[in-house]
This record gives C-alpha cells, structure tokens and sequence, in this order.
C-alpha cells in the first residue's frame, strides 16, 4: 500500500506517519527529513536546499523528486511506504505518476491555522540529537536542556515566527492544490485534527484500513 500525508506544516503528518508505520509495518519517507539530514552533514543537496528551507520556502521541485526517486528505489519500499511531506506540488504529484507509483490513499490531515501557529512557534529542537519538544505539549524535564542529551534546545530558523508564516504561505499556495487534485481522482480522505494525538491516529488509522 502507498500512502501520502498531506496537511500544513506542524498538522502532524510526521507523528501520524510514525504511527502508521508502527502499526502497518510501511517506511515512512520524509523528504523534509532527509533534507534536514542533507544539510547537517553539508553535502551538496544539503548546501543547495538550506537557503529555501531556512525561508519557509520549498526546496525546488528537480531537487525533491530526485531525492524521492532514490529513496523509494530502496528495499524496504517494495511493499508500500507512508510519504511524509511529499508530494508538495502539483508537479511533484505529476512525477509520482510520471514514475508509475500507483497511490492508494492520500489522507489530508486538517487543523486550523491559529493552532497550526501555537504548534510551530512553540516547537523547540536540539541540534545535537534531533529530538523535538514543545514548550507547551511536550515540555522537556527541564526547561531548555534535551532529555536524551543532555543538549541546550533551539527554536529551529524554519520555526521562527515570520518563517511560520512564509511556511504557511508557501502550503497554501503550492500545497493545499493537491488536496483538490487528489480528490478529483478519488483517493483523498479527509482527517480533522485533534486536541489529543492519540485520537488524530486512532481517525488516520481508521482511514488507512
Ligand atoms: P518538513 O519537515 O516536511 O516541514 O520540511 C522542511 C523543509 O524542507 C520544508 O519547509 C521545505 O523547505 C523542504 N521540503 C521538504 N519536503 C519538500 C518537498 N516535497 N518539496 C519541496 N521542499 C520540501
């Protein structure tokens, strides 16, 4: 089965697609994580794409979909995989067909924009291991050190206010299209997100089956 998570930046397609994953035994592929993971170790995708993302804009379309390509080129996609964050645009959904990836479910997770704020702008990150925290949701132990590492957490450059805006932006203008794209060919099913995780995943789940 393969699957794609739409829905704004902070919407929870990463946290979904982690619980997918668990419980249905598919990869999660994020493209926003394997460029993250670009542009910490400085390689040459990573130096070419960390100008957009530190904009809130995306990274362009011949980049992504090459990345995309490879990865789902590898093994453990032979039986299906979760996209987390891609496709972003109407283009990259074209080169998913173009491939002839045959998508079974687009499930499009929605949660208002004054939530979607509060949940980025509160978002804390530590640049030593990666672990994300929320200084509201998801608070570490103690404020401002990493729980795993001990580590001193930032608020990540994508994660500053007038980022979240430009991030915003960017999905309503290029992104947000696909959710129509999709539903015109059938496969789109709608999620509304929750105040509570756990009850988001028990709605994705259901819609996965
Ligand atoms: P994410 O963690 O999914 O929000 O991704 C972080 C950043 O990576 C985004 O703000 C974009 O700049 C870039 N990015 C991730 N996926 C894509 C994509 N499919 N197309 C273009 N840019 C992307």
């Amino acid at each position: 089965m393969n699957l794609i998570l739409l829905g704004a930046p902070g919407a929870g397609k990463g946290t979904q697609a982690e619980v997918i994953e668990r419980e249905c035994g598919l990869p999660q592929i994020s493209t926003g994580n394997i460029l993250k993971a670009a542009v910490k170790n400085a390689t040459p995708i990573g130096l070419q794409a960390k100008s957009f993302m530190d904009s809130g804009a995306l990274v362009p379309d011949e980049v992504v979909i090459g990345i995309l390509k490879d990865r789902i080129a590898e093994d453990d996609c032979k039986g299906g995989f979760i996209l987390d964050g891609f496709p972003r645009t109407v283009p990259q959904a074209d080169a998913l067909d173009a491939m002839g990836v045959i998508i079974d479910k687009v499930i499009s997770i929605e949660v208002p924009d004054e939530k979607i704020t509060k949940r980025l702008s509160g978002r804390r990150a530590c640049p030593d291991c990666g672990a994300t925290y929320h200084v509201e949701y998801n608070p570490p132990k103690t404020e401002g050190i990493c729980d795993k590492c001990g580590g001193k957490l930032v608020i990540r450059d994508d994660d500053k206010p007038e980022t979240v805006i430009e991030r915003l932006k960017t999905y309503k203008e290029k992104t947000a299209p696909l959710i129509d794209y999709y539903k015109a060919k059938g496969k789109l099913v709608t999620v509304i997100g929750q105040e509570e995780v756990s009850d988001t995943s028990k709605l994705v789940l259901e819609a996965v089956k």
